[in-house]
């Protein structure tokens, strides 16, 4: 997989972390020598562009749990935890990494932080602090170069690849993560990653599954192993999956996208159209009956007093965010259909030249202050040829328009496809208001009294 690195200078990383555990991503340290990503890829270096150990921790670890699942029996209580205990760490991850700490989009209670921070930890996907920091340089530099998990790059590069092909850290965008720094239980969790993630990734399910019903093996494989993976490929749809299938109600400039089937995967965060537009708000699906489990985690936390200052963006805000995608779409659409000539390309002629024009064989009529040639269409004319060329060489917007026939709206769409000129001062009447001499000629000459009225 060939990874176009964007070679930059190197560039004050204020939220550099020192020990990264999962990203594989070491500190630059000050030397000349090149990043290895800054190399191409060749039959030679290959395996240098690789992370080895998070393919271990993503794709070895489980394909030894599959194994091993061959020859261990799955028990009821088992398959029952284990799937509670991915909705657990599901959510560590989703209501915790993402919405709280990555967006701040409602505050924590202590004893909820820390039981996000260690069923987040219990999902294997990094700590809080580079968790976050890596996220918000996506929701900043969404398909670029400098978003960590650009969908630009290919799915399986923005679902698997960035984290299990070597990254320059100099590349991901900066991000400022001060407020995370100040977080007692995100630099805890960082600092003792090692161990949260040991425990609460593999001991912590066995340990449950032993003790209460004696399957020590099963809790370790199915709960602890398998259900790891689940956990991970479900939230890495989140960066693969929901930049990937679905619409784009809010807009269409990126590619973040809602779809329910992403939402039943990743718990609720399938509508990443809506969260990329308003990543501060604690909802993902702002409808009741769309699925967003991690949204109803989080109101049901601030029911029994455990978070609270859940933000959501105003309903006026989102509408119009949506109603603005619409006129876009509709635009779009627009401009592939012929509407006839802009009247601003016309030539412009007054309106005795039209008449003398209309006098002299040419079959136009105007029709508000706009010219048309109707000569092909008379013997089309639904109405008959009579009475569209009673119209000719007048004013016939009154006649056009109810006094003879109220055209339908497809007539107007129609005429305009016949638009030759328009008239100077818009229509005859602009043409009597400047000399009152001509309107009197005109009275006597007895006009159809539409085009004084008019
Ligand atoms: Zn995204
Ligand atoms: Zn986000």
């Amino acid at each position: 997989m060939a990874v176009v690195l964007e070679s930059q200078p190197a560039q004050a990383q204020q939220t550099q972390q020192t020990k990264p555990v999962y990203g594989g991503q070491k500190a630059a340290a000050a030397t000349t020598k090149p990043h290895i990503t800054d190399t191409p890829i060749t039959w030679g270096n290959w395996y240098k562009h690789v992370n080895w150990l998070n393919v271990y921790l993503i794709i070895g670890i489980p394909m030894a749990g599959l194994y091993a699942a061959t020859f261990t029996p799955l028990y009821t209580k088992t398959a029952i935890w284990a799937v509670a205990y991915y909705f657990a760490t599901g959510l560590g991850i989703t209501a915790g990494y993402h919405r709280l700490w990555a967006h701040t989009s409602y505050s924590a209670r202590l004893p909820l932080q820390i039981f996000l921070a260690a069923v987040g930890g219990g999902a294997v996907e990094g700590s809080i602090r580079w968790w976050s920091r890596d996220h918000r340089a996506h929701h900043r530099y969404t398909d670029t170069d400098k978003d960590p998990y650009s969908v630009k790059k290919g799915f399986w590069y923005s679902h698997l690849g960035w984290m299990i092909m070597k990254q320059n850290p100099k590349r991901i965008g900066r991000t400022d993560i001060s407020d995370l720094n100040e977080n007692p239980v995100v630099v805890w969790q960082h600092k003792h990653y090692l161990y949260v993630v040991l425990f609460m990734g593999l001991v912590f399910p066995s340990i449950i599954a032993g003790l209460f019903w004696g399957d020590w093996l099963g809790g370790f494989i199915y709960a602890g192993i398998l259900r790891i993976f689940f956990v991970q490929q479900a939230t890495f749809c989140v960066n693969s999956l929901a930049h990937w299938l679905g619409d784009q109600p809010f807009d269409d400039r990126n590619s973040p996208r809602d779809h329910v089937i992403t939402a039943f995967v990743t718990l609720g965060e399938g509508y990443h159209n809506f969260h990329h537009e308003f990543p501060s708000d604690y909802r993902n699906a702002i409808q009741w009956h769309q699925y967003d489990p991690t949204k109803w985690f989080i109101w049901t936390m601030k029911q029994i007093g455990m978070a609270y200052d859940l933000k959501t963006f105003r309903h006026n805000e989102i509408e119009k965010g949506r109603l603005q995608q619409k006129q876009k779409k509709i635009d779009q659409a627009a401009s592939q259909l012929s509407w006839g000539a802009p009247l601003e390309s016309l030539p412009v002629m007054s309106f005795e030249e039209y008449q003398e024009q209309a006098k002299n064989g040419k079959a136009l009529i105007a029709v508000a202050g706009v010219v048309h040639d109707v000569t092909d269409f008379i013997t089309s004319h639904p109405g008959g040829k009579a009475i569209i060329k009673s119209g000719i060489g007048k004013d016939a917007t009154a006649m056009f328009n109810g006094g003879v026939y109220y055209h339908s709206n497809a007539a107007h769409n129609l005429l305009t496809n016949f638009r030759v000129a328009v008239i100077r001062g818009g229509c005859e009447v602009e043409i009597w208001k400047k000399n009152a001499h001509s309107l009197t000629e005109h009275v006597t000459k007895g006009l159809p009294a539409q085009s004084q009225l008019a």
